[in-house]
């Protein structure tokens, strides 16, 4: 394969884009000035060599433990649980103030995704640990989300946290990516128990 059709075929991988942004991109980058092109290489070459999953909570960060959880200030006893990385910034919006733990998905046993896929062990082992008071299970509002935020809750019964789940009102079947500040702060502070 040509080094054209190489980077069509990459782009075309990317969320939302089809093969026509693709090759739209592509052809767009040659036109730039090769300077240019340069910066775009090396700024993904530096993403890809530095940023990886924090060994505690999952979240990306360039540096181990990643800044939230090395934040002395933060609340370690409360745990918000979320499918990715990208669900971080939208509860940072909502002033949450405590700690994540980032799953790296969402059980889906369609697509053969079981526990065993995401980082259920190291929630466990966090929540043992003793530190953790409360786990606010914050999935995404979707069929999938319910059955992860369900096999979670299962899974802690029984040891001494107490376990919440954003209140509903959220819009079903999105991402909490597109779910505003204001709407998941709300939903955050009308928290519910389960379990
Ligand atoms: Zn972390």
């Amino acid at each position: 394969m040509s080094s054209i059709e190489t980077l069509i075929t990459e782009f075309s991988r990317l969320p939302g884009i089809g093969r026509k942004t693709a090759q739209r991109l592509t052809f767009h980058l040659l036109a730039q000035q090769a300077g240019q092109v340069g910066a775009l290489a090396r700024a993904l070459d530096a993403v890809a060599e530095r940023v990886h999953a924090c060994e505690t909570c999952g979240n990306l960060t360039e540096e181990q433990p990643c800044a939230i959880c090395r934040d002395p200030r933060r609340d370690a006893a409360v745990l918000c649980v979320v499918e990715e990385p990208s669900a971080v910034p939208v509860v940072e919006r909502a002033d949450f103030r405590g700690r994540y733990h980032v799953l790296g998905g969402r059980l889906s046993p369609l697509d053969g995704i079981g526990p065993e896929a995401l980082r259920m062990d190291a929630l466990l082992e966090r929540v043992r640990g003793g530190a953790v008071q409360e786990v606010i299970l914050a999935t995404n509002p979707s069929m999938e989300g319910e059955v992860t935020a369900t096999y979670i809750q299962q899974m802690l019964a029984g040891l001494p946290v107490r376990v919440t789940r954003l209140a509903r009102g959220l819009p079903m079947g999105g991402d909490l990516e597109f779910v505003d500040g204001v709407t998941l702060a709300h939903a955050l502070t009308a928290r519910q128990e389960v379990g």
